[in-house]
């Protein structure tokens, strides 16, 4: 199989994109280093590719598997209020999607992650933010044994 296709300047083919928890030939889920919201997890096309309907079907079907696994490894692995789903790419137009985990005193809930802060007491928010960063090792922990189930080598 050649090498997936790169494009010059961008920074999802050039760097990971966060610490990268498990791989395949195709994609990868990363840990973004988020600091106002921890549970900030992507799914990351390894080839640049601009559009979700860019892929094969059967390409795109294993990303949204995977997106989807992402998503239910964070509910099970944190039980955050709400989880986010966004496929957004206006910056960075290399695909990836966002699994975020909300919380309803995050630092932004109930805007997007990328909304100006709410106006909250900044000390449960530090509260919050540490309360999810500690829930970060078995996060990841669940997240590379259940994607090792679907054939993703696990990255440590
Ligand atoms: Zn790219």
């Amino acid at each position: 199989m050649s090498a997936p296709s790169q494009a010059p300047d961008c920074p999802l083919c050039s760097q990971p994109g966060g610490e990268v928890l498990a791989r395949d030939e195709r994609l990868r889920v990363v840990l973004a280093d988020a600091p106002q919201h921890p549970a900030f997890l992507r799914v990351i096309w390894n080839a640049h590719v601009a559009e979700t309907c860019d892929l094969e079907v059967s390409d795109r079907d294993h990303l949204m598997r995977v997106v989807f696994e992402v998503e239910r490894g964070l509910r099970d692995g944190m039980q955050p209020d709400k989880i986010n789903l966004a496929s957004l790419g206006n910056v960075v137009p290399h695909l990836h999607w966002h699994v975020i985990g909300r919380w309803c005193d995050d630092p932004t809930f109930p805007g997007s992650v990328w909304s100006a802060p709410a106006a909250r007491d900044p000390e449960l928010v530090a509260e919050r933010t540490a309360r999810s960063r500690g829930a970060l090792a078995l996060l990841k922990a669940l997240l590379r044994e259940r994607l090792s189930v679907m054939g993703l080598r696990e990255f440590r």
